[in-house]
């Protein structure tokens, strides 16, 4: 029985769209911030009601770009969340931010609030890329809020974005230099991936090949000082973000805002969930084993072999492909060679 739920809060708000971006924000850094937290209270008033005063271990305000908003809107969402459910003594607190939308007062009232992680989008550490990305900040601003939220003895990581058109082998070598350089315990890097109906997606841009992507995913682990433990996350072990590890290992979230989404569990029945009252279907246990292999097999520890797991592998494509998956105390993980085509491999080993 489920008696914790992991929360997330998305804050929709951007000061501009960047040129690559598909997420659900919208342009808009000063937005009715007292609607909104009275939609987000609502949403999390439903949840309670529905769920009862459960134990919040992880509460994450993704976006968009949650350093917009004021400090006082997420007081007020925070004394929802605890005037509502029972948050944990140690509750990781994360909080996205932007550069130059947070100065050190505001990072400070921020934490005086209750925020104990914070994630920067830094996305590159050099002006030009950061110009072309459609960022608006420089890297000089995102290296000092580093700075900042380090010298708070906050738990920091950093976002960061490769694979852009001029990006070859050595280029990555060099971002990873830089990074290790800056001292973190948690970094993200995802791959550029262009999308149709964003500005990038209407540009003929000559991206680097599938092979040069490849290459330049498996130097991330060699040239990195954090080893990976998530497809796109590296962290010093004990700095890993937990909200999202719960995640991956299949603990039920709410996901509060629109655009959000989570998997909820009442009365011993799984629940996919959007909004407050959007999309309310429960989840057969088959179907949540699957979606628990899919995000185990993310992780460099690998899906827990339940029962209801085990019920979904096909062990006989397991045992013979032992170069792609391996079994480790009780976990099915991936190898270095079987995370390249973690995809196509799912495809297999889930029956
Ligand atoms: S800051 Fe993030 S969410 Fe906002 S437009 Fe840029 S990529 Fe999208």
């Amino acid at each position: 029985m489920q008696v914790f739920h992991n929360i997330y809060i998305h804050v929709p708000f951007c000061t501009a769209k960047c040129n690559y971006c598909a997420f659900y924000s919208m342009a808009n850094p000063n937005p009715d911030w007292q609607k909104y937290a009275d939609n987000i209270c609502q949403e999390l008033r439903f949840w309670s009601e529905k769920l009862g005063k459960i134990k919040v271990p992880t509460i994450f305000f993704g976006g968009g770009t949650p350093s917009l908003m004021p400090v006082m809107i997420f007081e007020r969402i925070i004394n929802c969340i605890k005037d509502n459910f029972d948050i944990d003594n140690n509750c990781e607190i994360t909080l996205e931010s932007n550069p130059g939308t947070i100065d050190k007062n505001k990072l400070s009232d921020f934490v005086l609030a209750g925020v104990n992680r914070l994630s920067v989008g830094v996305q590159s550490l050099k002006d030009e890329e950061l110009l072309f990305l459609g960022r608006k900040h420089n890297v000089k601003q995102a290296t000092d809020l580093l700075d900042i939220a380090k010298n708070m003895n906050l738990r920091v990581s950093a976002d960061f974005i490769y694979g852009l058109p001029n990006h070859n082998e050595e280029s990555i070598v060099d971002l990873c230099r830089r990074i290790n350089n800056l001292d973190l315990k948690h970094v993200s890097m995802y791959e550029l991936t262009i999308e149709k109906n964003t500005p990038f997606g209407k540009m003929n841009l000559n991206m680097p090949d599938n092979e040069t992507m490849a290459k330049m995913y498996m130097e991330i682990s060699e040239y990195l000082s954090l080893p990976r433990y998530e497809v796109s996350n590296y962290a010093i072990p004990g700095d890993e973000c937990r909200h999202n590890q719960n995640i991956w290992n299949g603990d039920a979230y709410i996901g509060i805002g629109r655009g959000a989404a989570g998997r909820v569990m009442m009365d011993g029945i799984w629940y996919e969930q959007r909004g407050a009252n959007e999309l309310f279907e429960p989840i057969s246990n088959e179907t949540r084993a699957i979606e628990k292999i899919l995000t185990g097999l993310r992780t460099m520890r690998g899906v827990k072999l339940t029962d209801d797991v085990k019920s979904k592998i096909n062990f006989d494509w397991v045992n013979s492909h032992k170069d792609l998956v391996e079994i480790n105390n009780e976990y099915l993980h991936t190898t270095h060679q079987g995370l390249l085509i973690l995809d196509d491999l799912t495809v297999d080993l889930i029956k």
